[in-house]
């Protein structure tokens, strides 16, 4: 409690959840710090511990050990509504027989808030998510977008020191599910306020998100922005679970200043591969994303492997192109630009290359 960074608003030290009459622990000994003001997603499968984790910190489930603090005061002792925070469910959980306006008051009148007080905070946090207008509705009486900016905005108005999410988005469809990530984007910048949301859908955790957390199997398997889940995944799990992902095996090898893959399908030159600087020939894992893999129709440097295209996914303005290599192996590619002028067709032999600039090797073991 003394020894607390100002920055951090919250802090998992050691969080296990074990549910009774169970034979494995839901989450096993999470620790996580989040700054103040930091969007910070839970993104993985289902069952791999999120919501029970957000239901730790939101008070609705006792850990079975470890220590939750919010602003360096450990909160195990306070029952949910005395941990003064915002929170968002999937299913709305909006008072039917109350009207929005009502809907949206309900936590200040709870907190014996002024009257005066709440109807500036009410109008003006309606005003914030485009509800004016709206005030004298009820939730049955709107759409599922509308009745989760209600949800948004009710969860906002008393100034929480963190919101919590739990799939918030996840019974609308997509289009909408856009619009309103763009919403909880832009009350987000213009709050200032923590979010913490939970997700399964990796697009919405990397669209929303400075920080991810992706968990697995009741632990936490790595922690960053967007960019270093996708460009620098620690395991084979984090690689393969944010976005598309070719994980290529084989022996390292040294090639004068450079380095070479001896993989299944023939050896990749990995010239302008920035190696880390402590590898080591041997086996290892290479990660090459869909983007950093060439394919054309013939082959015009000695090392590039041939495949077969066995699926064309066409996405607008770009193509996923799946082909086989010679072993049998399966390769992601992705084309856009000026390459979807040759769109290669199933059952048409290519030429593949890999650009190295990009490549990433996975830790060894992981
Ligand atoms: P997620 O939110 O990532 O889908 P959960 O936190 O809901 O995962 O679940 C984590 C694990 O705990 C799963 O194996 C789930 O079956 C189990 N679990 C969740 N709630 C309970 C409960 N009330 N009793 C027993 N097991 C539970």
């Amino acid at each position: 409690m003394v020894d607390q960074d100002p920055d951090v608003v919250l802090e998992l030290q050691k969080v296990c959840k074990q549910y009774a009459g169970t034979d494995t622990p839901a989450v096993e000994e999470i620790d996580l710090s989040v700054r103040k003001g930091e969007f910070v997603t839970f993104l993985g499968p289902s069952g791999s511990g999120k919501t029970t984790t957000l239901n730790m910190i939101a008070g609705f489930i006792t850990p079975s050990s470890g220590r939750i603090l919010i602003n360096g005061r450990d909160i195990a002792d306070l029952p949910p509504h005395k941990r003064n925070l915002g929170m968002v469910f999937q299913n709305y959980a909006l008072f039917p027989h109350m009207t929005v306006w009502d809907n949206v008051a309900f936590p200040l009148v709870e907190r014996k808030v002024a009257k005066e007080t709440i109807r500036t905070k009410v109008a003006a946090a309606l005003e914030m998510v485009h509800l004016t207008g709206f005030e004298k509705r009820r939730p049955r009486e709107l759409s599922g977008g509308q009745q989760q900016r209600v949800a948004l905005t009710r969860a906002l108005v008393f100034d929480p020191p963190i919101l919590l999410m739990d799939e918030p988005l996840g019974a609308l469809d997509k289009k909408l599910r856009q619009r309103l990530q763009l919403e909880i984007k832009r009350v987000h910048r213009e709050l200032g306020i923590t979010f913490l949301f939970v997700t399964h859908d990796q697009e919405e955790a990397m669209a929303l998100s400075d920080t991810v957390v992706v968990f697995d199997r009741g632990g936490i398997q790595q922690v960053g922005t967007p960019d270093e889940l996708y460009r620098r995944p620690q395991s084979r799990f984090v690689a393969e679970f944010l976005g598309d992902s070719n994980l290529l095996e084989g022996a390292l090898r040294r090639d004068g200043a450079s380095w070479v893959l001896e993989a299944k399908d023939g050896p990749i030159h990995l010239d302008g591969w920035a190696a880390p600087e402590d590898v080591t020939p041997g086996e290892h894992c290479l990660m090459f994303r869909p983007e950093d893999v060439l394919i054309s129709d013939s082959a015009d440097a000695a090392d590039d492997w041939k495949a077969t295209v066995r699926e064309v996914v066409y996405l607008g303005s770009e193509e996923r192109v799946i082909v086989a290599t010679e072993s049998g192996g399966s390769i992601t590619v992705r084309l856009s630009g000026d390459a979807l002028q040759h769109r290669p067709e199933v059952g048409q032999t290519v030429a593949l290359r890999f650009s190295a600039r990009n490549a990433w090797l996975i830790p060894p073991g992981q």
